[in-house]
């Protein structure tokens, strides 16, 4: 049984494009009936923060596909180590007790990467010595110790990026314990992928080229290979790399919760960034994405995000959200509407039984939640702004006069369908030498404040005679 892993480093909220390897690793473990972890790395102590922690978990639980397993590189310290310690064992690692070098292992992983390889006199140390300067209590830093044979390479397949090859002649001797032997990541990544039994590795195409020494440990301790599948990397419309810091909100997945979309349609949208399922397809439900999903499907080309200063949501995105919210089971839309109008303070005048059929008629023209809040507020509260088209409509001659007449009118009729609603409103239009245009186009922008919506006379009936007669008669 395939068991696949997202493991984040509580060092900021949820990326776009960890959201995005979460979803693959999500998708690759449904179709193939397999176990979805959770892995939290979080053994950087000094860059990882509760508030992170809290802003991933917030970010994974909107996206609402779960998970089945969860850990915290945290709580496993102790398994590192003891694998680092037999890595030592078996002679592919030793303590190098150059301060310098334990200098660069703080500043981080690829520091000064490929111009320093290894220390020989470090490497070459003999057991007694090293044994000494360590119980002497000397600081060190546990380093593996790459094989240096002639012309040797690590080579592995790349699911998405293929055959991939490196010649251990570019491959420093890195850490696996630093000198307050707490393990880097890969010892920590390496150690815990083993331990879980991961069988693939999905993840940024940042990573591909550390593979190469993970696949050192992997052997060093005699285990199994997974597979690896390596991500395009997400990158700006001019092709920069996408950065919490330079691009702000386009970046948090939350940006695009705060604007109101479906979790689906994020999700969807996500999954169309370095994966198509090969027809054109692209709006698709969970189920679908499940059963297309495959590594052949993923691209090796960067995938660009569109957005601008002014708006951090990719039309694609948005266009999607719409469709979504469109054709998903109106049940399923309904308590997502309710729970937002509450969240923006807007008040809920229809019963559960009126609801649904009036969700259904203004989502057909949505994209978002939020729209329902905005372009629909009129439906929720009294308190709505006419906006500057819808005014120009009202102020049409005769319009404020018809509008009057046709409210009182509507208080008398016995029916209030939309076919006695338009029957009244074009005797209404006869009688007073206006076009029903006229009336038609000032009832909406009476009603609503707007200019366009559903069809004029469903306005009528979705608003209910009370309401209809109280905004006609005060035009
Ligand atoms: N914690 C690492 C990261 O956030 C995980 C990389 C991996 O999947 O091995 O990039």
């Amino acid at each position: 049984m395939p068991r696949v892993r997202f493991a984040p480093s509580p060092t900021g909220y949820l990326h776009i494009g960890s959201a995005r390897t979460f979803i693959f690793n999500w998708l690759y473990a449904r179709r193939h009936d397999g176990a979805m972890i959770l892995r939290i790395d979080d053994t950087d102590v000094e860059r990882n923060t509760q508030t992170s922690l809290d802003s991933i978990f917030d970010g994974l639980k909107w996206l609402g596909l779960g998970w089945d397993e969860q850990y915290r590189q945290s709580e496993r310290i102790a398994l590192h180590q003891e694998t680092a310690w037999k890595i030592f064992a078996a002679g592919m690692a030793y303590r190098d007790f150059t301060p310098a070098h334990q200098g660069e292992e703080e500043r981080g992983e690829e520091a000064g990467k490929a111009a320093w390889l290894f220390n020989r006199e470090m490497r070459e140390m003999s057991a007694e010595e090293s044994e000494r300067r360590a119980a002497a209590g000397e600081p060190f830093v546990l380093r593996f110790k790459v094989p240096r044979d002639e012309g040797r390479q690590v080579k592995f397949h790349d699911a998405v990026y293929g055959p991939q090859a490196k010649s251990v002649n570019d491959i420093e001797d890195f850490a696996l314990l630093r000198s307050t032997g707490m393990p880097t990541y890969h010892m920590a990544s390496c150690a815990d992928d083993i331990d879980l039994k991961i069988t693939q590795i999905i993840r940024g195409q940042d990573h591909l080229s550390n593979t190469f020494k993970h696949i050192l440990i992997f052997d060093a301790l005699g285990a199994g290979l997974p597979e690896f599948a390596h991500l395009p990397l997400l990158v700006a419309p001019d092709g920069a790399k996408l950065s919490k810091r330079k691009h702000g909100p386009v970046v948090s997945v939350m940006t695009y919760e705060a604007a109101g979309f479906l979790a689906h349609g994020y999700v969807n949208f996500l999954c169309l960034l370095g994966w198509s399922p090969k027809n054109d397809r692209e709006q698709m439900s969970r189920e679908e994405l499940v059963a297309a999903f495959s590594f052949e499907g993923i691209n090796r080309s960067n995938a660009v995000v569109n957005f601008s200063e002014a708006n951090p949501i990719d039309p694609k995105a948005a266009w999607l959200n719409g469709q979504h919210l469109r054709t998903m089971p109106v049940e399923e839309v309904v308590p997502l509407v309710k729970a937002w109008l509450e969240r923006v303070g807007l008040g809920m005048p229809y019963t559960k039984e009126e609801l649904p059929a009036v969700v259904d008629l203004l989502r057909q023209r949505f994209t978002t939640l939020n729209d329902f809040a905005t372009l629909s507020r009129a439906y929720f509260t009294d308190d709505y702004e006419t906006i500057p088209g819808a005014m120009e409509k009202l102020n049409a001659a005769g319009a404020r006069e018809g509008l009057r007449e046709l409210g009182a009118r509507l208080e008398a009729t016995a029916e209030f369908t939309e076919a006695s609603v338009e029957a009244e409103l074009r005797k209404v239009a006869e009688e007073s030498g206006l076009k029903a245009g006229v009336l038609i186009n000032g009832s909406r922008a009476a009603l609503t404040g707007q200019t366009v919506g559903p069809s004029a006379f469903a306005v009528f009936t979705a608003l209910g005679r009370k309401r209809v007669i109280e905004r006609l008669k005060k035009v």
